[in-house]
């Protein structure tokens, strides 16, 4: 990284001028590290898209993603980055001026709501202080007083990656369907699919968004919609233009295994590594490691002396966790700092979180020393910076992992 030198003559991973030795941490809450099988198995040469293999392949990956995503309905994947997805949800089932209720979690939350805009949909927001996850009862408030059902779909963002904040879903479909509201149901679980529960069938979710670029431990490039029976019946009366996201050749594929468009053959075969590696590890142990590198990243941050964006301990999430910096600033001088000597990203603050608060990754391929090496990077970027806090995080995190392990 040149340019970027400390003025210091001790040594610094950027002091060894363009050859940074070791591995870079890349602890943002996504994209996250791709593991070497991921990584091997996209290496292999591309092959045709239109011959028995990519079709043998193409069908049991549009079988066995459907595992990940805990349902039996068709599962879509578009060769797309996630804001693909969430366009893919509202063209295939809403028609322009439909009225769709967005929860205000954060800045996703915000963008999709933009996008809904864009797109000619009417959004109204239920409020959020971008320190929680959905508000159920404001949900729930808006339903009641939608008697002629103009609502068309709940949207919200099941792990909001601005914040650090889980919404319970579950809770959401139990007052739609207490207040008999026909709307559907749709979550983005771009930053939690493959890393937080998360119940397609279970929770009555009608459209479920996805990307590859996190727990699934992919590089960028995949777009995923889980479809569910009613979502797939709005799609039949539903009026906004679509064509490179309309779902319904994509469904044809699950059975001929023939995509409508060149698919993004080698990041399918990093897919077939991943779906393998998950099966391997299975789902609960994937969650628990999750849940345990999530609590120890807290108890860090809480030995710090530093307080957790997210006010809700029940509301934490499991894939990232978002700190706010003591004086309200400085966050992007922490984060340059640590790129530079320690060679670690870490994740900004978005919007009106700007440099209020850095987000720590603690999702994808990762283990206990990866997550302490984290920390530790985190704990000697905040004295580096004299950001006045307490010593012991990594301390707290360490003694939190070896009585757990
Ligand atoms: N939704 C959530 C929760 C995200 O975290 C992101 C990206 O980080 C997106 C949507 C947008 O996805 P992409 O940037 O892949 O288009």
């Amino acid at each position: 990284m040149p340019g970027l030198k400390f003025k210091t003559e001790e040594y610094t991973a950027s002091n060894a001028a363009w050859r940074r030795p070791g591995r870079h941490f890349l602890q943002i809450p996504g994209p996250t590290n791709t593991p070497p099988r991921v990584l091997a198995a996209m290496a292999r040469p591309t092959i045709d898209h239109r011959g028995p293999e990519f079709a043998q392949l193409f069908r049991d990956l549009l079988r066995d993603i459907r595992r990940v995503f805990q349902t039996q309905s068709p599962v879509i994947i578009f060769p797309a980055s996630g804001t693909g997805a969430w366009e893919a949800a509202l063209v295939n089932t809403l028609s322009p001026g439909d009225k769709v209720l967005m929860a205000e979690t954060g800045h996703f939350a915000m963008l999709w709501m933009a996008l809904a805009s864009r797109l000619g949909l009417e959004p109204e927001l239920a409020a959020g202080d971008w320190r929680s996850g959905a508000s159920v009862e404001g949900i729930a408030e808006r339903l009641r007083g939608d008697a002629g059902h103009a609502i068309k779909a709940v949207c919200v963002v099941h792990n909001e990656t601005s914040t650090g904040s889980v919404s319970d879903i579950a809770s959401i479909r139990a007052v739609m369907d207490e207040i008999g509201h026909p709307a559907l149901l749709m979550v983005d679980t771009i930053s939690s699919l493959g890393s937080i529960d998360y119940r397609h069938d279970e929770w009555g979710v009608d459209v479920t968004i996805g990307g590859s670029q996190k727990g699934l431990m992919l590089p960028p490039g995949l777009a995923f919609n889980a479809v569910g029976p009613k979502a797939r019946e709005f799609g039949r009366t539903a009026a906004l233009t679509r064509s490179y996201f309309d779902w319904e050749p994509m469904i044809e594929a699950c059975d001929s295994g023939m995509a409508p468009y060149t698919p993004a053959t080698n990041l399918l075969f990093g897919l077939r590594a991943a779906i393998d590696m998950l099966d391997e590890e299975t789902l609960p142990q994937v969650f628990a490691r999750h849940a345990r590198h999530a609590e120890a990243t807290r108890r860090a941050v809480e030995a710090w002396g530093l307080e957790i964006l997210c006010r809700n301990p029940a509301e934490r999430s499991n894939s990232l966790t978002a700190v706010m910096m003591p004086n309200g600033a400085g966050a992007d001088r922490l984060r340059a700092a640590i790129l530079e000597r320690y060679d670690m990203s870490l994740g900004n603050g978005l919007s009106r979180l700007k440099d209020r608060v850095f987000r720590i990754g603690h999702l994808g391929d990762l283990n206990d020393l990866m997550l302490v090496g984290t920390l530790g990077g985190i704990e000697m970027g905040l004295a580096d910076c004299n950001v006045r806090v307490n010593e012991g995080g990594v301390a707290a995190a360490l003694q939190y992992l070896r009585r757990r392990g």
